[in-house]
């Protein structure tokens, strides 16, 4: 007797994006809504969702990332010249949703910064067309959401900056009706503020950096936090994810195992010069 196995899905493959429009959201913000026939089989799982966006170079007119027969791309692609092969940028899937006939659109926002690398420029000249490239989850459950608050959690920590707010505001959206949360958000001007939609019990606190009161931690270390047991979920610039993690593990004296904390950006280092100091420091 013969049984058929169905082969295994991997959890991430390569995409194909197009751009279907873009709409600013704020002074900092821009929304790129992506959609076509490339994102079919496309499955994010929600809360702070990640993937790797792969952009062209100016004056290309499509990212530059080799795929042979069997879905390999790295080493084609770490082989070329640094001004040849594709940008690699992490982002945050916004929203995935499903349109009335059928097809499959996400929303990825970009902040938009002065120091303006590759992603950013390209998502401020974004038009409708456009392609780029995405290694991207295939499954649901998959290791790029790390927003997991484990079962007995009493309320939940969430601090983000503007590049974590897509992530923070899905993250709202998945969490639980009435589950407790302290939340603060750092942006540079009050018109970055969001709306946001939660059936959490959220206290949400916007931290405007041009408005000058206490942002960071100054802001959470002055806060009272609710009692019971917490998760505790911070990204953005990484000196400041580190020392608000530093603050609530030592200072706090929170669990470290209930801390996620991600660094998603560096001031004054661009994300390959991230990834180089990243696997120096693990070498
Ligand atoms: C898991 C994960 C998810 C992420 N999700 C999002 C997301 O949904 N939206 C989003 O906007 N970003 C997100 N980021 C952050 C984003 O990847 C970085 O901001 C990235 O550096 C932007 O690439 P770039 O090409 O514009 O700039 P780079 O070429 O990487 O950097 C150029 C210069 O700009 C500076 N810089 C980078 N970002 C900022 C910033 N926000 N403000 C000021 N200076 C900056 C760098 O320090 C450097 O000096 C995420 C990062 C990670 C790790």
């Amino acid at each position: 007797m013969t049984t058929s196995v169905a082969p295994p899905i991997t959890p991430f493959r390569l995409f194909g994006l197009t751009v279907l429009r873009t709409r600013r959201l704020g002074p900092s913000m821009l929304r790129v809504t992506f959609g076509g026939p490339g994102l079919d089989g496309f499955a994010a799982g929600g809360r702070d969702q990640s993937l790797s966006l792969f952009l062209p170079h100016p004056g290309q007119p499509e990212p530059v990332v080799p795929v042979d027969d069997e879905g390999n791309w790295f080493a084609a692609w770490r082989a070329l010249p640094d001004n040849v092969r594709a940008v690699m940028r992490s982002y945050t899937v916004r929203t995935q949703r499903r349109t009335h006939d059928g097809a499959t659109e996400i929303d990825i926002d970009f902040a938009l910064h002065e120091d303006g690398g590759p992603a950013c420029r390209w998502a401020a000249a974004a038009s409708p067309g456009d392609p780029l490239k995405a290694l991207g989850p295939a499954i649901e459950d998959n290791t790029a959401v790390r927003f997991r608050p484990p079962q007995d959690t009493d309320w939940v920590l969430i601090w983000a900056d503007e590049t974590a707010l897509p992530a923070a505001s899905a993250a709202l959206e998945w969490l639980p009706s009435g589950m407790k949360a302290r939340v603060w958000l750092e942006v540079q001007h009050t018109e970055d503020r969001q709306a946001l939609n939660t059936a959490a019990r959220a206290r949400i606190t916007w931290l405007v950096r041009d408005e000058g009161a206490p942002v960071g931690l100054e802001a959470v270390r002055a806060a009272e936090l609710p009692e019971g047991t917490p998760y505790v979920w911070i990204a953005g610039e990484s000196s400041q994810v580190r020392a608000l993690r530093r603050h609530l593990v030592q200072e706090r004296r929170l669990d470290r195992r209930r801390v996620t904390f991600v660094g998603y950006w560096r001031r004054g280092m661009s994300e390959e010069q991230l990834r180089e100091a990243a696997a120096t420091a693990d070498a």
